[in-house]
């Protein structure tokens, strides 16, 4: 099968990812997980996935294939595996696996799992045709989202929904979005769905205009703000700076969500800016539940995903537009 692997992380050029030909993973022949073959139809890019490439996300194991935004086609399962059959359509999010005995698994919180396996970093993701996943941790889709539509919700998506959820966001409330991608435009669909007013912090023009088709009640940068002050926000961009600049602006018994894996260098601040009961957390993965919860909600939204499709030997570019902000959306690979 054909494969994108990264062999080398580093400043992404197009040598970044190498296209190449490698044996198609197989299924173990007695019952053993991961117990699906899946067959690729759309792989969405994440910033996650620059991150690894860049090296800011330390590699788990090289060479690697990257992509855990997959959505795929069952096209084999091992021995007892009764959770999907063959032709089933499914998604593969960013938790690959976790143990399922920790305190964190037992308690809902298996996205903190220690032993937690991720997809596209200590295994091979969907940046190819193939791959393996773990029945149990696959994600059923609604039928209504064609599979280009469906994978940017996977990691892009449920994240976004799970930090509106950190973010305490309730029906009705004032959210500020800080940074404007692939995730923060999804979730401004889910706020306006719930009635939210929400300001929409990023530079780049194409996405103001996006921000603004949305229902975004206010767009500007990040040195401006709406003469209201926010119940809630949320972090998008991996730029420590924001902290206090998003902390500024937010009320008292407010909360600030840092949607990010790896952020610059936070600024120090006036403990004035915190003072007040605000709340500052950070977003790390998503639950299976996390993912059930939002799939539902795009399909009665229903939820638009804005997403430039391009072949899967064009990752380099599209990770090198994304670092530049010229996705529209998210982009998504296409084998
Ligand atoms: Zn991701
Ligand atoms: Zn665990």
């Amino acid at each position: 099968m054909r494969a994108l692997r990264l062999a080398v992380p580093g400043p992404i050029d197009d040598a970044g990812l190498r296209l190449s030909e490698v044996p198609a993973p197989a299924l173990p022949a007695e019952a053993g997980r991961p117990n699906v073959l899946l067959r690729v139809l759309a792989c969405a890019v994440c910033r996650t996935d620059l991150h690894l490439v860049e090296g800011e996300l330390p590699a788990h194991q090289l060479p690697v294939t990257p992509g855990h935004q997959v959505v795929a086609t069952v096209a084999a399962t091992a021995p007892g595996c009764t959770e999907v059959k063959p032709g089933d359509r499914v998604g593969v999010p960013w938790l690959y696996v976790t143990c399922g005995r920790c305190r964190f698994c037992r308690a809902g919180l298996e996205n903190l799992c220690d032993q937690a396996q991720f997809t596209g970093w200590d295994v091979d993701g969907g940046y190819a045709e193939y791959l393996l996943a773990h029945a149990g941790f696959v994600v059923p889709l609604p039928a209504t989202l064609a599979a280009e539509a469906a994978a940017p919700l996977l990691c892009a998506g449920v994240i976004g929904y799970r930090s509106l959820k950190q973010a305490d966001l309730v029906p009705g409330e004032r959210l500020g979005l800080f940074g404007f991608g692939a995730s923060a435009h999804l979730a401004l669909q889910v706020a306006r769905h719930w009635g939210c007013q929400v300001a929409v912090f990023t530079r780049a023009a194409a996405h103001r205009k996006l921000a603004e088709s949305l229902g975004a009640a206010w767009v500007g940068s990040s040195d401006n703000q709406p003469d209201w002050p926010l119940d809630r926000a949320v972090i998008f961009a991996p730029a420590g700076p924001l902290v206090p600049l998003a902390l500024a602006r937010l009320r008292k018994g407010g909360t600030l969500a840092v949607n990010a894996i790896h952020m610059s260098l936070i600024p120090e601040f006036h403990y004035t800016l915190l003072y007040g009961e605000r709340t500052v957390r950070s977003v790390a993965n998503a639950t299976r539940q996390d993912a059930i919860e939002f799939m539902r909600l795009a399909a009665v939204l229903p939820l638009h995903a804005t997403v430039e499709t391009m072949p899967l030997a064009e990752a380099n570019r599209a990770l090198q537009r994304l670092k530049r902000s010229e996705i529209q959306g998210a982009a998504v690979l296409v084998p």
